[in-house]
């Protein structure tokens, strides 16, 4: 069997893994779509993010879908053929943060292709995968698996959409048009927001997120005047969905951002300043989110739905053997919003 495989820095290799037997509770799945995510490249660029860095050969990938090839004696939910998303988390239903319900925290997460724990938790970018029963969220027999593809990225965005709280009739800004900020701005449409308003640094992007229901798209880098306007008289915004993780795109939301407004940190991007004086004077919440807990299954029923069509966003689905190719493709902004590898 074969998969992507990072070993350092600039260093992906497709090459052979043994997958873990198939145990009682186990579905494996013929994956036949993953999708490459920002954390995806960060290792592939950067040899990981922050203080999580790749410390051994491990798959990447956790956007996945495929089909039921086999099942453990148990499972009831999936068979044999069935088509399915892979939930990339795992949590152990045990500790304080599971117990409180909030299992995204869950201190012993078993999250695919993550460096976050070592030994590493190898990921889905593999021909054939082993997960866990309530991992392999069943889908409509109808449905592309493309699209299915995009259930883990929905589900971040469904999640900083929860902490934005509400947004029926809020102006909302998005900084940062990458494939989560796409999402956020498709999300911010579907719940009913007012008027959307989008930030990047290059073009192609900003063309898509027109496509996908933003109002307005502004282009930082060339016309950062426009973006200002919306400074006046305090702000604007009532919503942000930070997706960049950059300082300039961080400042520029605290500006435009009204009194009381709620910025959602959704990018990540180390250490970054914040310009606490106007944080506090107009008083805005500053809230992180971090991946997602029941929103994955919402986000398969979006999905499934056509409730929330991500046609627009998918760039090419490139072939497994031509991984490194998919990931100097995925790494392009100029060319590339979500680019997938076929199994
Ligand atoms: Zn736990």
């Amino acid at each position: 069997m074969r998969a992507a495989v990072i070993h350092a820095a600039h260093d992906l290799r497709v090459e052979d893994f043994q997958n873990p037997p198939v145990g009682p509770n186990d579905v494996e799945v013929r994956i036949t779509n993953g999708g490459i995510c920002g954390s995806d490249l960060h290792y592939y660029h950067d040899g990981g993010f922050g203080a999580v860095r790749v410390r051994e050969k491990m798959v990447l990938g956790h956007e996945m879908a495929g089909v039921v090839a086999s099942v453990g004696a148990n499972v009831t939910s999936v068979k044999a053929g069935d088509k399915v998303a892979v939930n990339p988390s795992l949590p152990c239903n045990a500790c304080k943060f599971c117990l409180e319900g909030k299992p995204r925290h869950c201190l012993n997460m078993l999250f695919f292709g993550s460096a976050m724990r070592f030994p590493h938790v190898q990921g889905g970018f593999r021909e054939m995968l082993v997960c866990s029963e309530v991992q392999a969220v069943k889908l409509p027999a109808s449905m592309a698996l493309e699209r299915a593809a995009f259930a883990e990225p929905l589900s971040v965005c469904l999640h900083a959409a929860n902490q934005a709280g509400q947004l029926q009739g809020r102006r909302v800004l998005v900084t940062g048009t990458g494939p989560i900020g796409a999402l956020c701005i498709m999300v911010a449409r579907q719940a009913g927001a007012r008027e959307i308003v989008t930030t990047d640094l290059s073009d192609a992007p900003l063309v898509i997120a027109r496509k996908v229901g933003a109002d307005q798209a502004i282009n930082v880098r060339t016309d950062a005047d426009q973006l200002s306007t919306f400074n006046a008289d305090k702000g604007y915004f009532d919503v942000v969905f930070e997706c960049s993780g950059s300082a300039p795109a961080l400042a520029s939301a605290i500006a435009a951002a009204r009194p009381g407004a709620v910025i959602v940190q959704v990018g990540i991007g180390g250490d970054v300043p914040v310009p606490l004086n106007v944080l506090v004077a107009k008083e805005i919440q500053l809230r992180g989110t971090f991946r997602f807990d029941a929103e994955f299954e919402w986000a398969v029923d979006f999905l499934s739905s056509g409730a929330i069509d991500v046609a627009p966003l998918l760039t090419e689905i490139v072939p497994l053997a031509d991984a490194v190719r998919a990931f100097d493709l995925a790494s392009d902004r100029t060319r590339a919003m979500k680019v997938q590898l076929s199994f």
